[in-house]
């Protein structure tokens, strides 16, 4: 198969399958390399590090941050940061010790739409991993309020949404300057995503210029939810500013869909990444 999946998710955060498991199914599936990305959290490194000695693939230690423009969220994919340093770690702890928090507040609001989710039951739903939207709006289904997630998305919990509760997170570029500053690569998560995900209300492309002022090398035009559209528009907003184009499955091993290595980044782009680093 080949190529390098640059985004996916363990049971370090959102996602359902370990570590181990995810290394070992990119070398079952023949991939050159696969990306660690769980968001805001550099945790899974050493078992990823122990992993890829194991698998004998290329494992680049990365992750997945939250950052927030405006009431919209932005996910900025950092590589080959070092977690020892203390900016970055010191964002990433307060992100993560806010969480419990802001879930409390998310709830708040659904009371007051007259939907009594209960606080303990997410708590519950999330487990280990880090609380978040999915877990309150796997909370509102289970209540019979809505019937999927997706619906509890569009109707409440989308960015801006009347449940919506932003995090306090830091801007788009600032979030590029701290994983460069770390010794990493960023570049731009599924720009198509943002908003309420047609594209028209997303993420204005002079955010995207100033993430590129402050060092951003990559946009993730190639991603599983991105419509051909939104492809083609990224593919060639990266080419105008000079950018790399990734691609990476955001794999969160739920469902027959999400598979691991579902999009692949090629090598060539890969190694464009790792010499922008040495730069
Ligand atoms: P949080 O980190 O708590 O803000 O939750 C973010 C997660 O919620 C994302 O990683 C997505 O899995 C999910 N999410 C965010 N916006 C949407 C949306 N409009 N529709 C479906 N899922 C979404
Ligand atoms: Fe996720
Ligand atoms: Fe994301
Ligand atoms: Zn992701």
């Amino acid at each position: 198969m080949g190529g390098y999946d640059l985004h996916t998710h363990s049971t370090y955060s959102d996602g359902a399958t370990s570590i181990e498991d995810n290394v070992a199914a990119a070398a079952a599936l023949g991939l050159e390399g696969i990306a660690v990305t769980d968001h805001d959290t550099t945790a899974p490194f050493a078992d990823a590090r122990a992993a890829a000695y194991d698998a004998g693939i290329e494992v680049i230690l990365g992750v997945e941050f939250s950052a927030e423009e405006d009431g919209l969220s932005v996910h900025v994919l950092g590589y080959w940061i070092d977690p020892g340093y203390q900016p970055l770690a010191a964002e990433l702890d307060r992100l993560h010790d806010e969480r419990p928090d802001r879930a409390r507040r998310i709830v708040g609001r659904f009371h007051e739409l007259g939907i009594p989710v209960s606080f303990t039951r997410v708590r519950q739903l999330a487990g280990d991993a880090p609380i978040g939207r999915p877990h309150l709006a796997a909370a509102v289904v289970e209540l019979g309020a809505a019937a999927s997630t997706r619906e509890v998305f569009d109707r409440y919990l989308a960015d801006g949404g009347p449940a919506y509760v932003p995090k306090h997170a830091v801007t788009p570029d600032r979030a590029v300057e701290l994983l460069v500053a770390a010794g990493g690569v960023a570049v731009l998560a599924h720009p198509g995503l943002y908003g309420d995900r047609t594209g028209r209300q997303g993420l204005p492309t002079t955010v995207i210029e100033r993430m590129c002022a402050a060092g951003l090398a990559g946009i993730e035009a190639e991603h599983p939810d991105h419509t051909a559209e939104h492809r083609a528009h990224y593919r060639d907003l990266a080419v105008a500013l000079d950018l790399a184009v990734t691609a990476g499955s955001d794999h969160h091993g739920k469902g027959a869909e999400d598979r691991l290595g579902r999009a692949t980044t090629p090598r060539e782009v890969v190694e464009r990444l790792r010499r922008w680093r040495a730069a």
